[in-house]
């Protein structure tokens, strides 16, 4: 009995589909050098070809048609686990995959040549199918990928599903009735096969298009809140982490130390080594900062030889203790530099208030003046300000 979606309506839905995300892939801006982009276009483009000659079977000579298509459907199938490897790591350019898939072209070849039945062809080209497939959805899920960039997800379940599908076919083929002879007549068998196809090509193009997209908004947010020289949060990345600290009123919130750190004749450093060597101890002063902190305390570069720390849950007087350990850990040797040159800093330190909204500002300005006081009194040491 012959059962399933009409086969060349679904051949025709799926060129179609292909094409435009080859056509996208092409056109769209921003594309053209993300890491793996070129292969997915390259699938996207494949499967184009491949679903045409499957619609051209009868026109064109048959064994032509069938080793086109199928070659086309391995090599594409190739470049979707292809450009999910690189979408993962730009380093891997091994052309692996591409090695694989005319491998298997070769293979399909021969069974061509020998005359295997249809059934054994589907057999092998299901497999190898649902192998690139499984292999591109474990490339995509690899080192946390899915939790860093949620949109990976599209691209996972769109093979996942096709991959299971293929599945379905192989059991079919095999414990089925036997196929019919007329490969465009309608069957359940073609229709699982190539109907998840569709939505595959959605995800190596759209799906794609999605995940560049994502990673692009991540860059821009990372540039647009870290500096650049020492990686450090920037001012304004800082206020945005204090905003949200001040959304609970005073008396619910763990007390928030403020410590502001100025390198001290920062300027006869630049002057005497050379401003290169300047940047050496902006990025250790940064280096430092960072190893002596816990995660859930901030370190922000407020801009030339100024920093900022802010404890989360230390109040002025511990911040303090905490900045005078900053301070010794400073004074060692710093990576590049002669040996001889050590940093210094001084610290004005101070806290929220502790019983009342107080704005940033106010805050800032009373740790400034303990950093004054601090380089007033010597420099290379620590001042306290208590909220009064
Ligand atoms: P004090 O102990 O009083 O703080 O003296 P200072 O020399 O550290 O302070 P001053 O404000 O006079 O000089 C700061 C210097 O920081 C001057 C400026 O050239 C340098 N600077 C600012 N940004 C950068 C940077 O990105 N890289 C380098 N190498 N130097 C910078
Ligand atoms: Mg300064
Ligand atoms: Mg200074």
């Amino acid at each position: 009995m012959s059962r399933g979606l009409d086969i060349p309506t679904l051949l025709a839905a799926e060129a179609g589909s292909a094409l435009m995300s080859a056509l996208l892939m092409s056109v769209s801006p921003g594309v053209r050098g993300a890491p793996g982009a070129r292969e997915a276009m390259l699938a996207s483009w494949a499967l184009a070809l491949a679903f045409v000659l499957q619609l051209l079977r009868g026109t064109l000579p048959e064994p032509a048609a069938v080793l086109g298509a199928n070659a086309a459907m391995l090599v594409g199938t190739g470049f979707v686990f292809e450009s999910y490897r690189r979408f993962n790591d730009p380093s891997r350019t091994d052309r692996r995959s591409l090695k694989a898939s005319v491998a298997l072209v070769i293979v399909f070849a021969g069974l061509l040549a020998t005359g295997a039945s249809y059934t054994a062809r589907a057999v092998f080209m299901s497999v190898s199918l649902f192998v690139f497939l499984f292999g591109g959805a474990r490339e995509l899920m690899r080192d946390d990928g899915v939790r860093r960039e949620p949109s990976r997800l599209i691209g996972v379940s769109l093979t996942m599903l096709t991959g299971a599908a293929l599945v379905l076919r192989v059991g079919l083929l095999l414990l089925g009735p036997p196929p019919d002879p007329d490969l465009l007549a309608p069957s359940l068998e073609r229709s699982i096969a190539f109907f998840p196809a569709t939505v595959m090509v959605q995800g190596v193009g759209l799906g794609f298009l999605v995940m560049l997209r994502d990673r692009g908004e991540a860059k821009a947010l990372a540039l647009a809140t870290t500096d650049a020289l020492t990686g450090c949060l920037n001012r304004r990345a800082l206020e945005q982490q204090l905003e949200r600290d001040l959304l609970l009123p005073p008396g619910q919130r763990p007390p928030l130390g403020v410590v502001l750190v100025d390198l001290d004749h920062f300027k006869a450093v630049n002057d005497g080594h050379g401003h290169a060597t300047g940047d050496l101890v902006l990025k250790h002063t940064a280096r430092v900062l960072q190893g002596a902190v816990r995660a859930s305390d901030v370190v922000a570069r407020l801009g030339g030889e100024e920093f900022c720390v802010v404890f989360r849950g230390a109040d002025a007087r511990r911040s303090a203790e905490l900045a005078d350990r900053l301070r010794l850990a400073l004074a060692t040797p710093v990576e590049g530099a002669p040996p001889s040159l050590r940093a210094t800093a001084s610290f004005g330190v101070t806290c929220f208030h502790p019983s009342r909204d107080e704005p940033w500002d106010s805050v800032f300005r009373r740790a400034d003046e303990a950093l004054y006081r601090a380089k007033a009194l010597g420099r290379n040491r620590v001042e306290v300000a208590e909220p009064g």
